[in-house]
């Protein structure tokens, strides 16, 4: 695997950090950076776009160590394995009250990198940093059955994965991961990050959470156990946003639940999420909407199949969660969930009326059941065929 990072990503990253420390009264690495970057403007004008580059990849990758954010996201969710660590700072991350927070958090986590990871540094950079690191590496304890396991996993995962790239997203709407030759084999990560993102290293953890987030739900989709697939999703429009919405927060529970597990900070606190899953699954009882949840979040594994065919039917969430005894068929068919098709015109429906009776005349429910015999109010209906029998019942 061989990470990489976009030359926009890197330029504008290393300007809003070099400029945020400015501001925030530590001059060193930006009046640095600026006895660097300046004089380009003296070489001819083909010339500076390269060396603009040389000098942003120097500053992302080494003397500021951005790209560490992106590696330690991938060790976090396994996508390459955790590599030996070091307590000593790199050389080049001089003694600066500026970067004091980053370098304890450095200090804490710095990685060994291989040579693949520093790739387009200057070389003897590279050799620097690998032999100050490997100088002082410790001993460590030998794995536990169980880090070998995930070891493993995480290395073939890594020799599996052709490429990440990161790329500099354009706004909050555009960021996220995707990935490219799926089908073909030589899955390429295409991660898109706000570069603004990497500007305050107080907000170092949010990136963090940000990058993990977004990683696992590239490793499932990488995952043969996952088993992603492009599938296409039936109805009009406003059903399809409705799944894929309801979809999109499953999946990120499977991601969020998981992450709790192995003690990793989300992007969502759990009690979050349990706030939008309620804003979809109002209808449920409150009792079984929380035993969903729950049910959902110590689930060990889901597919991308079993994700879908939950967020397309209410029938199979509540199959799986609720117990057969707890809530009758009779009462799940009065559950009427955005989306569910009206008993009436079956049409999917958003704009339920759950139960006539407690508005309509008398005469709206008859007009009904002469077209429905066997409807009855607790069945529901939509707003429009509601509206349309009380115009034929002559009440509207
Ligand atoms: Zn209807």
């Amino acid at each position: 695997m061989k990470v990489s990072y976009s030359a926009q990503l890197m330029e504008e990253s290393v300007f809003r950090h070099l400029n945020h420390l400015e501001r925030s009264g530590y001059r060193s690495d930006y009046d640095e950076f600026h006895s660097l970057a300046d004089p380009i403007y003296e070489l001819p004008e083909d010339d500076r776009e390269i060396a603009f580059e040389k000098v942003n990849r120097l500053f992302f990758m080494e003397k500021l160590k951005l790209g560490d954010h992106v590696l330690r996201a991938l060790e976090a969710v396994g996508l390459i394995p955790k590599r030996k660590r070091t307590s000593k700072k790199s050389a080049l991350l001089k003694e600066n009250q500026a970067l004091k927070s980053d370098a304890d958090f450095a200090e804490a986590d710095a990685a060994i990198l291989p040579g693949e990871f520093i790739e387009g540094t200057e070389a003897d950079n590279v050799e620097q940093v690998e032999e100050e690191a490997v100088a002082v590496v410790e001993d460590e304890a030998p794995p536990e059955d169980n880090d070998e396991v995930s070891y493993d996993l995480a290395r073939e995962f890594e020799e599996r994965i052709k490429e990440v790239i990161v790329k500099r997203a354009i706004n909050k709407v555009d960021e996220g991961s995707n990935v490219l030759n799926r089908v073909s084999g030589n899955p390429i990560i295409e991660m898109r990050v706000l570069a603004s993102r990497f500007s305050n290293p107080e907000e170092a953890l949010d990136l963090d959470a940000f990058l993990i987030q977004e990683f696992m739900h590239a490793k499932d989709m990488v995952d043969p156990e996952f088993d992603y697939e492009d599938a296409f999703i039936p109805g009009n429009p406003s059903v399809k946003n409705l799944i894929t919405s309801r979809f999109r927060l499953l999946w990120n529970m499977y991601v969020d639940a998981r992450l709790g597990r192995i003690g990793v900070v989300s992007v969502l606190p759990k009690e979050a999420r349990f706030r939008e899953f309620d804003n979809f699954y109002r209808k449920i009882p409150d009792k079984q909407r929380r035993g969903i949840f729950e049910g959902i979040w110590v689930t060990d594994k889901f597919t991308h199949e079993e994700l879908l065919s939950m967020a397309t039917d209410l029938d199979t969430l509540m199959s799986k969660y609720v117990d057969p005894g707890e809530i009758s068929e009779e009462e799940r068919d009065f559950i009427h969930l955005q989306g569910s098709p009206c008993p009436l015109c079956k049409f999917p429906t958003y704009n339920w009326v759950d139960d006539p009776e407690s508005i309509c005349d008398e005469m709206v429910l008859e007009a009904i059941q002469i077209d429905f015999p066997d409807w009855e109010s607790k069945d529901g209906g939509c707003d429009r065929c509601i509206e349309v029998y009380e115009l034929r019942a002559g009440v509207g």
